[in-house]
């Protein structure tokens, strides 16, 4: 009697345990490289998904520092989401290397490249990694102009919808509610951003011409003598003397270059130095895709505008 309870609690517990496992193992476990697409991902995903960003926000998107445990989420990733276009290339295909999942794998059904929709700009006629090019399929910072995030958001639920058609309808219906909102962001901003038309910017690496194209803004030079190549005197003096003759008047810094270059050039032209992340999570603000294009808009907004 005594042992008979027993193996009808153990076969309980073990069907509980299983039961429990499959609903976790049901989530479909996503991983993006940045958490602008993370958050695409939750809405459209919704119940179904389980997302980790490996950036925070805060990082270079070209040097995103690595961990073990970067390998280890990778590892176990049904999905992996990236901005692509190579933008990743300074850590994402060494840890895929290191996570052994021919799922998510470059050709594999679980790699999603968000950027499939997109017509990349200053895309390079001939591609030299020799010399330091880090954006050898062109721009590839199409996250700050939030058309081109809509974009993204429909390659990741057309991926999420190949890999597994059994909720395709519900991706597509996240997708559509996620887009109404973020439309009627686009509208929002496009019409406060009436006063940046025209404008002329300077930021430190060249990630602002999407973001420049999208409100009549135009990105009239870098700090960077172009991406990741460090600036020289004689190129900060060149690009001075420029932004002095085309009347450039804002510097935009980026969160993660340093501040003394970008506020020197600022001073030495009297431009206005505008300090803005290039990914959500980049300032406390930006919880989410929209509060993030909300806080760069708004901030570009206070700078033309005047005030301090
Ligand atoms: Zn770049």
């Amino acid at each position: 009697m005594k042992r008979r309870l027993f193996s009808v609690l153990t076969v309980a517990l073990a069907l509980s345990l299983s039961g429990y496992r499959t609903v976790a193992e049901e989530k479909i476990k996503v991983v993006a490289t940045i958490p602008d697409l993370a958050d695409m991902a939750r809405n459209i995903g919704g119940d179904l998904v389980d997302v980790h960003s490996i950036a925070t926000g805060v990082e270079d998107i070209h040097a995103v520092p690595m961990k073990p445990s970067f390998a280890v989420l990778l590892n176990r990733a049904d999905i992996v989401l990236l901005l692509g276009l190579e933008a990743e290339h300074a850590f994402l295909p060494a840890l895929l290397e290191a996570a052994r999942n021919p799922r998510i794998l470059r050709d594999g059904p679980g790699y999603i490249d968000c950027s499939v929709y997109i017509t990349p700009l200053e895309v390079p006629v001939r591609i030299d990694r020799a010399l330091g090019d880090i954006h050898p399929m062109g721009n590839p910072h199409y996250n700050l102009d939030p058309v081109m995030g809509r974009d993204a958001a429909r390659a990741i639920a057309d991926g999420l919808s190949r890999n597994y058609p059994e909720h395709a309808a519900t991706f597509k219906s996240n997708l559509d509610a996620y887009l109404v909102k973020l439309d009627a962001a686009i509208a929002r901003w496009e019409k406060e951003a009436a006063p940046l038309k025209g404008r002329k910017l300077v930021s430190y690496h060249p990630d602002m011409i999407y973001f420049a194209d999208r409100f009549g803004m135009e990105a009239a030079g870098t700090i960077e003598i172009r991406a990741g190549i460090d600036p020289t005197p004689g190129h900060i003096a060149d690009l001075e003397d420029r932004m002095r003759r085309e009347k450039v008047d804002i510097v935009v810094r980026e969160l993660h270059y340093p501040a003394g270059l970008a506020e020197t050039v600022a001073q030495a032209t009297g431009a206005k130095l505008v300090e803005l992340p290039a990914m959500t999570g980049g300032v406390p603000q930006a919880t989410d895709y929209i509060s993030f294009i909300d806080y760069n808009v708004r901030t570009m907004l206070k700078a033309v505008q005047g005030g301090a």
